[in-house]
């Protein structure tokens, strides 16, 4: 991209949120300038097989889904930019966007950041990421082969992904801090169903223990306090996500959890700029949830951009 351009439309993020929002934005003619940051097509590119997005009844590849929302908006007209965006400043107008191979601006703009896996912040969690700590089981299940592995969490996404590493591990066992799951009936029943995977309820992790790499785990008994070391082959951890806010930071209303806030039609505090996805749903953070909400930004930012003509 040459140096300083302007543009109508701007989208930061390139997961499900921000490709819809791409695809909206370019059938409006607006030539929305997408910036996909390091993870190409956002959390659902880790997701081995997607089986709820409408249309694909016998299940989609996370990247491949990602894949066919990207070809959908460059063949009308969208700009893709595998590049991050370093800094945003939402007090000028027009927007000013600086990325590691330039800058440029924009009349508004679209957030769709995503979120991250949450840390434990406990003991070892840090030293071992990595070497037997990890966040994503379609990365490095392959190294849990044969292992007798653990996953903490009782969401869907410790369970999708406790069942998912065991096609890899010996054992799965899932470490929840309560005796009951968050997760959703299918998953749990599928979970139950699977002869790799046990639990062990009511229990959490107080630190992680190794050598070169992860050993054992320090768990405690949160009923009756009873601390103990269990060997394991590896853990994965799936706590929650906290939403990707860093480079809006003090520019912009976020919730009390931290999500940036928006009405219903994705408009954020500040006129022209919008936001969809994880960035602003602490509620449903689905495929299809955050498309809907990349759709409805594209279409507010274009009457936006209309009625400042
Ligand atoms: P989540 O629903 O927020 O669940 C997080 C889990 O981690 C909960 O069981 C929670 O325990 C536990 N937890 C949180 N902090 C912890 C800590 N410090 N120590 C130990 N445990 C901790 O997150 P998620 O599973 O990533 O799911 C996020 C969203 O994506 C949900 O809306 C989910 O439905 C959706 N999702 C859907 C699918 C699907 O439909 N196939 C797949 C993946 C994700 P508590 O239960 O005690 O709070």
């Amino acid at each position: 991209m040459e140096a300083n351009t302007h543009h109508q439309l701007v989208i930061i993020g390139g997961g499900p949120a921000g490709f819809a929002a791409a695809l909206y934005g370019a059938r409006a003619d607006l030539k929305p300038v997408i910036f996909s940051g390091m993870l190409l097509y956002g959390q659902a590119s880790q997701t081995d097989v997607i089986e709820n997005y409408p249309g694909f009844p016998d299940g989609i590849q996370g990247v491949e889904l990602g894949k066919l929302f990207e070809q959908q908006a460059v063949r009308f007209g969208a700009i893709v930019e595998y590049d991050q965006v370093l800094s945003l400043n939402l007090q000028v107008r027009p927007f000013q966007i600086q990325t590691y191979s330039g800058s440029l601006s924009a009349d508004s703009v679209i957030l769709a950041m995503g979120a991250d896996p949450k840390k434990l912040h406990i003991p070892g969690e840090e030293e071992f990421t990595g070497r037997g700590v990890s966040y994503c089981g379609t990365c490095d299940g392959f190294f849990t082969r044969n292992k007798d592995i653990h996953v903490i969490g009782g969401g869907d996404t410790a369970l999708e992904e406790a069942i998912f590493l065991t096609r890899f591990a010996h054992s799965v066992t899932v470490i929840h801090r309560r005796d009951e799951l968050r997760a959703g009936a299918i998953l749990e029943k599928r979970a139950r169903a699977n002869p790799k995977i046990s639990f062990l309820w009511n229990t959490v992790v107080d630190e992680i223990r190794g050598d070169e790499k992860v050993r054992s785990l320090m768990v405690r008994d949160v009923k009756t306090g009873e601390k103990r070391e269990i060997p394991t082959g590896a853990v994965f951890v799936f706590v929650g996500h906290s939403p990707n806010t860093s480079l809006i930071e003090g520019q912009i209303a976020l919730d009390e959890q931290g999500y940036v806030k928006v009405d219903a039609k994705m408009s954020t505090n500040i006129p022209g700029v919008f936001a969809a996805g994880e960035i602003a749903d602490p509620h449903y953070r689905q495929v299809v949830t955050s498309a809907g909400m990349g759709a409805a930004a594209a279409i507010s930012a274009t009457y936006y951009l209309e009625n400042l003509e």
